[in-house]
């Protein structure tokens, strides 16, 4: 089925402030796209693939097993498909899938899942897609397909990956799924201080944008956990360590021509953003009910700097 030409879409985009840095706007779950899109985002940083996998309770390996491959992909099309068609013409960036082994034991099928003691260290993001090339083939299909469609604003984000190597097999993959790497926008996130310090070769390999996560940046660089409470006093994204390794991945990647743009929660504290905007990042993502404060705040410091540049 093909998607309707570009000029029959009705604007959808309401009056909001002119910035040279995108900011966009995260999206969890579908049903949450119009929603997303009454901001006025400038596009969508972050959709996640957990909810269109998780709200089907079994394990991706359970339900293609008992559902069948093509009803797995159908999912995933539908979830993106909807985004993809409100946002339309503006970029939707599709991370693909990255679910904690203990949420997955919740499920059917989960007493397959792998016993770890450090899930958010373990088996999750890219390394279990390239663990699993034939479950994480459905994905890409899906995205394949999407292409097909018409979907051309759909952009493919590799999470958690360390290094050049994580890249290159994550884009044999998308090749071999009949994805052309050279005509898409594809990326990563920068979520492990590895990741931050491969920049250089990762943009070598080809990815065209990197998108900061700053959640798990932040509980990887500072070795935080995110999740509790004892040490939430510690977390801290604003971290000079966090941003050295943010400001030197912008300034790598600027020179590469490689896009920046952060989703991880820290894109809406107003400190980052003056951070980020005065770094020369190219897109902040926010969640929907932040979207229009960082507008204005990345007004704000976009004027400023103009300001300054000419005194
Ligand atoms: C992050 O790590 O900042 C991020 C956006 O991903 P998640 O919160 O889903 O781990
Ligand atoms: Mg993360």
């Amino acid at each position: 089925e093909q998607r309707e030409p570009v000029e029959e879409v009705r604007p959808k985009t309401p009056v909001k402030p002119m910035t040279a840095t995108e900011v966009k706007v995260n999206v969890s779950i579908p049903e949450a796209a119009e929603r997303a899109a009454a901001t006025g985002a400038d596009g969508v940083g972050l959709l996640r693939m957990e909810h269109m996998v998780l709200s089907l309770s079994k394990t991706p390996e359970r339900f293609i097993r008992d559902e069948g491959e093509e009803a797995y992909v159908q999912e995933i099309v539908e979830g993106i498909r909807h985004v993809a068609e409100e946002f339309y013409p503006r970029a939707v960036r599709v991370r693909t899938l990255d679910a904690p082994t203990d949420e997955f034991r919740e499920m059917e099928g989960g007493e397959d899942e792998p016993h770890e003691h450090n899930p958010m260290l373990g088996y999750r993001g890219i390394r279990r897609s390239l663990d699993r090339p034939d479950v994480f083939a459905h994905e890409l299909e899906a995205f394949r397909r999407l292409y097909e469609m018409g979907y051309d604003n759909v952009e493919v984000m590799f999470p958690l990956v360390n290094d050049a190597e994580d890249v290159y097999r994550a884009k044999k993959l998308m090749q071999e799924a009949g994805i052309d790497p050279e005509k898409r926008e594809w990326g990563v996130m920068i979520e492990t201080p590895a990741s931050a310090l491969s920049i250089e070769s990762m943009a070598e390999a080809g990815i065209t944008f990197a998108s900061f996560g700053t959640n798990d940046l932040t509980q990887y660089t500072l070795a935080v956990d995110r999740n509790n409470p004892n040490v939430a006093d510690r977390f801290d994204e604003l971290h000079p360590a966090v941003l050295e390794l943010i400001g030197s991945t912008i300034e790598t990647c600027r020179e590469h021509d490689v896009k920046t743009s952060i989703c991880g929660q820290a894109g809406s504290k107003p400190k980052m953003v003056q951070f980020l905007v005065d770094a020369g990042i190219s897109s902040i993502s926010a969640n929907i009910d932040a979207v229009r404060d960082v507008q204005h705040e990345v007004k704000r410091v976009e004027q400023k700097l103009v300001l300054e540049s000419v005194r």
